[in-house]
């Protein structure tokens, strides 16, 4: 778990299109942030630079205690989740939640361990065998999100997650998502366009406007705003 900051923070794209604005923005340590605002105001951006999927042109952006501006996104202790989901059609879903850990040569056993409590907490061991392309929209979006959870890093940040699913998949993947930051309690960034979504995940939400913060309140503060 980390505190995530955002310090004058500007992204000025090559063509010149000034994405992010001096924008200034604090999640603190497990907390649930959701990022909304109109199409063009930033929330892609800002999440890409957290990631260092993006080079910002200023300000400092830190994750936990370190400035992250010049680490890889690999150093970041990050995990993306993203509406695409993103999984390897040839593996299987043990494997496809496992691939991540792999990679950076985590023992046999302590994947195990992981890929297993992932795939209890996400409803997802009867389906450890399948591939991809025999699992529903929703379970697809699970196995994204166990990817996430096993790798146990510092922040979660996801663009849009359900954005891809229907509407009934939606309410009982918001349910998941709560249940899963009550028990890891996980510091979030939560990218959305979508007003239920936002008032039922975040403790707060950040309303981005022409890549500067607009407003950050709790949703009982936005629902009590006149
Ligand atoms: P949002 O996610 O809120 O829709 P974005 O972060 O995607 O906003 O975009 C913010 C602004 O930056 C928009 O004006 C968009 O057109 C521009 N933009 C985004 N990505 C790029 C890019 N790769 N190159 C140039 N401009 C970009
Ligand atoms: P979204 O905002 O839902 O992520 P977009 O269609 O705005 O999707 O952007 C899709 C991709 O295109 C993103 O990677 C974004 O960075 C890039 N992009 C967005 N606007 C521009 C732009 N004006 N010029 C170049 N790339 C852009």
């Amino acid at each position: 778990m980390a505190r995530i900051a955002l310090d004058h923070v500007e992204k000025i794209y090559g063509g010149g299109v000034k994405a992010l604005d001096d924008l200034n923005l604090e999640v603190r340590e497990g907390e649930f942030m959701v990022l909304v605002g109109p199409s063009g105001c930033g929330k892609s951006t800002a999440l890409r630079s957290i990631a260092g999927l993006e080079e910002i042109t200023g300000g400092t952006i830190s994750i936990g205690e370190r400035v992250v501006n010049d680490l890889p996104p690999k150093d970041r202790d990050i995990a993306m989740v993203f509406q695409n989901y993103a999984l390897y059609p040839h593996m299987t879903v043990a494997d496809n939640l496992a691939f991540g850990l792999k990679l950076r040569h985590t023992p046999k056993t302590e994947i195990k361990r992981r890929v297993g409590e992932a795939a209890a907490m996400l409803g997802l061991e009867p389906y450890l065998g399948r591939k991809p392309a025999a699992l529903s929209g929703g379970q697809r979006q699970r196995v994204a999100m166990g990817r996430a959870i096993v790798r146990e890093p510092a922040a979660f940040l996801m663009d849009e997650p359900l954005s891809n699913l229907d509407a009934k998949l939606r309410v009982s993947m918001r349910a998941a998502l709560n249940q899963l930051h009550e028990r890891l309690g996980t510091t979030t960034v939560y990218v959305t366009h979508d007003q239920v979504e936002a008032m039922t995940l975040g403790d707060r939400v950040c309303v981005l406007r022409d890549g500067k913060l607009q407003q950050a309140d709790t949703p009982q503060e936005l629902f009590d705003a006149p």
